[in-house]
Order: C-alpha cells, then structure tokens, then sequence
C-alpha cells in the first residue's frame, strides 16, 4: 500500500507555468501591435496547423463547434438534408449539424474503439435508405430526406475507420467532414492509399477545437477548419467573418466566428510542444497498458486499431462496476472524467427524434460502463503506479458486494 496521493483527472496548470514567459510576450505583442483578431499572428498560425496536418489549408475559427459548423456548410450541405453522426460524442458534434440548418441521423459504433462503426453505416445506407431514381442520392426513410454528409468523429484521440466510411461515402455521394476535436496529430494507415494520414486530411474538411483541455489547448476558446479544397477554404473565411471578402462587401449572411489573435499566437506557440506532448500521452497509455497487464479483472482496456496511431486526448477503460469504482477512485485522491454518460439519442435535446432505447445497442452497452483514468503528458510514473493500484485493488474485492451494470443505458424520461 503506497501513502495517499492526489492525482488529477487532467493539469492544466504545469504546462502554462512552464511557458509562462513566452505566453505573456505573446499577449505583450498583441498589446503593443494593437493586433487582437485576424492579422499576421493567425495566419502565421494557420500555416503552421495545416502544415502540421498536411493540409493546403486551415482556417482559424472561434471554436470547433464553429468548425464544424463552417466546414459542412461551406462544403455545400443544403438545409433539411440529412447529416449521419454517432450517438457517443460531445454534443458540439450535433449542435453545430442543427446549426448549419442539417437534421441528424445516427449511426452505431464500434465495441472495441468507440468510433463510428463503419458496418452500421453500410447498413443504415443499404437498407434504411431510398435511392433517389433521378439524383440516385439516398433518401432517409426514417425522414424523407436527402442524405448529404456523415461526420465521423476520431473520439478521444482515436481516428475513426476512414477507409470504408470514405469508400461508403464515394458510392453513395456524401461528403465527409471529420470531427478532429479530439485528435490533433493522430494518424491513419489508409489501406487503399497505402500510407499514414493524419486526423484532418482525410475527408472534403475536418474540423479541430481548442478548448483548452484539449491536445492542443488555447487559453480560452479557440478552433479552426482544414482542407485541400481552395473554394471550400475560401467559403470558410467568409463565413467566419460577417460574409464578407472585402471590409463591408457582403457575399452572403455570414457569422462573427474569428479566431482572435492572442490566442493564434499562443497556439502557435504551444503547437511546438504538441508532437512531444502526444508522444508522452502515447507512452503514459502504453504504461497504464503494461501495469494493468493482459486481461485486467473486469475491466476492458482501451483498444488501438491497427493502423491507427492514437494521441490518448482520453484514456478510457470499461467496468461493470462504474458508479463505484468511480467513488472508490475519489476517495483515494484520483480524478475521473466520463465521455459520455447519456448517450446523445437519449438526451432531452433530441428527445424529437424518437429513437427508443435499443436504436443504438453499442452506444448504450457502453454509456454506463466507460471511465475515463487521469491522462495528460506530465501524468508521472508513480501517479500511474498509483491509479493502477486503487483500480486493481478495487477488481479484486468479491463482485457480490456490489451492483453489476450490465444492462445498457435506458431512455432518459425528464
Ligand atoms: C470539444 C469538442 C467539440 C467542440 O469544440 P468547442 O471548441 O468546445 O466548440 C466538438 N466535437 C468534439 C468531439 C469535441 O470533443
């Protein structure tokens, strides 16, 4: 037994005090150049970012619910058309579908990674779907709608599995914007090009946030769209900025959605440091793996795909006995996060689009069961050493003594 230690779910602090004094110098410039949106500053980070994605473009945004946003408009997604998500991600996924005038359809993902199921997809499109006999779009039956986009999101630093859903999306006309919220830097062996991809440069767009807590965090709020498509890139820059090209020449209605310069400069700044941090986030998860060993009582580690070079934004493991491994972990001094608790289906916002309990029977295994463990590139060994204890020590206790969930999540009734 270890003396009692305090590990946080995630340090937010650490970072920025060791970087104190070029994050200041860089709110210091924007002090004395006057330059607070737009600018040198952001364009110096957005080439720095698409670079780093090996994109031709990126365009920096208010938020990556923005993003998102932008991105599925500006790639020509038309009101009242349908965009495919997963129901296990956060809610910025599907407000920013609503917000570009889309309505929402789900799909289910998958048990090991946690992503999009590529499956379910071919399914929902060969046997929920119409094709339409003039356009051979498909149609939703479930709404009578055109299906126009699908948003896989790379959840928790994992990218999702682009070849089918990007093969899926070729046959049946969809455009394809990733939610890269979660995963700066990670990569993708695609099988039919045969190299590695990074999370970004695989759909028309894709859309990164910069909340802080994320890989590469600003110190506010902070996001930014990527493509290879000059036109769509160039919609995006308009749309950000009131629709206007040139100062007050209005293309069309456009949104107050810049990214402000103070926070371009400290992501470029902190975009140095990003590859070495996702590399220690990679080696604190490949510690975790070890100390937990092979087959963990009860407990489901996280799964890298192969192919897949995750950046562990999370490092999320399953247990039956959730709620009170959690207080245990609590009462020992460790920080959890859980992503996500309700699945979206079942959240009161989207109780209109009647999806029952069983709609999506993965998404609802998993809900009650995941937890996520402390993880951000300064967790030490010890902290690790630590964690694995309580959560070992806790597997061990007789199962009786405590309730089993083992029934998936059910519908939330307000
Ligand atoms: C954080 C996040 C977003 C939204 O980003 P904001 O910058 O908070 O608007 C969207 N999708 C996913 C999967 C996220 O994790």
């Amino acid at each position: 037994m270890t003396a009692k230690m305090k590990v946080p779910f995630l340090d937010l602090a650490t970072p920025h005090l060791e970087l104190e004094e070029e994050l200041v110098a860089v709110f210091r410039n924007s002090l004395r150049t006057a330059g607070f949106v737009g600018g040198s500053v952001v364009d110096g980070f957005e080439h720095d970012f698409a670079r780093f994605c090996d994109v031709k473009h990126c365009i920096g945004v208010g938020s990556g619910t923005d993003a998102v946003r932008f991105a599925l408009m500006a790639a020509g997604v038309q009101p009242g058309e349908i965009v495919i998500t997963v129901p296990n991600t956060f809610i910025a996924t599907t407000e920013a579908i609503s917000q570009a005038g889309a309505l929402l359809e789900f799909v289910d993902i998958d048990e090991s990674t946690y992503t999009m199921d590529p499956e379910r997809l071919r399914e929902y499109l060969e046997t929920k779907c119409d094709r339409d006999a003039r356009t051979g779009r498909p149609i939703s039956r479930r709404s009578g709608r055109v299906v126009a986009a699908v948003v896989p999101v790379h959840l928790y630093g994992q990218p999702a599995d682009m070849d089918p859903v990007l093969e899926l999306a070729e046959a049946y006309n969809l455009i394809v914007v990733e939610d890269a919220c979660q995963a700066h830097g990670a990569e993708y062996f695609s099988r039919t090009e045969q190299s590695w991809r990074k999370a970004g440069s695989m759909g028309k767009a894709a859309a990164f946030s910069f909340y802080p807590g994320k890989n590469l965090g600003a110190c506010g709020e902070a996001g930014a769209v990527t493509t290879n498509d000059e036109n769509l890139a160039r919609t995006v820059r308009i749309l950000r900025d009131h629709g206007q090209n040139e100062k007050y020449h209005h293309e069309m209605e456009g949104y107050n959605g810049r990214l402000d310069a103070i926070q371009a400069g400290i992501l470029s700044l902190k975009l140095k440091h990003l590859p070495e941090w996702n590399e220690q986030r990679r080696a604190n998860a490949s510690r975790y793996n070890e100390l937990f060993g092979e087959d963990p009582d009860g407990l489901v580690l996280p799964v890298e795909a192969a192919g897949c070079k995750a950046v562990y934004h999370l490092y999320v493991v399953r247990t039956k006995h959730r709620e009170e491994l959690r207080l245990v972990l609590a009462d020992a001094g460790i920080g959890t996060g859980i992503h996500y608790p309700i699945p979206l289906h079942f959240q009161k916002a989207y109780r209109d689009l009647r999806y029952g309990t069983g709609s999506f029977p993965v998404a609802e295994t998993v809900a009650p069961q995941i937890l996520s463990l402390p993880m951000y590139p300064g967790l030490r060994f010890d902290e690790q050493r630590y964690v694995v204890e309580k959560v070992n020590n806790f597997a061990a206790r007789p199962v009786a003594a405590t309730a089993v969930v083992d029934e998936p999540c059910g519908e939330q009734v307000a």
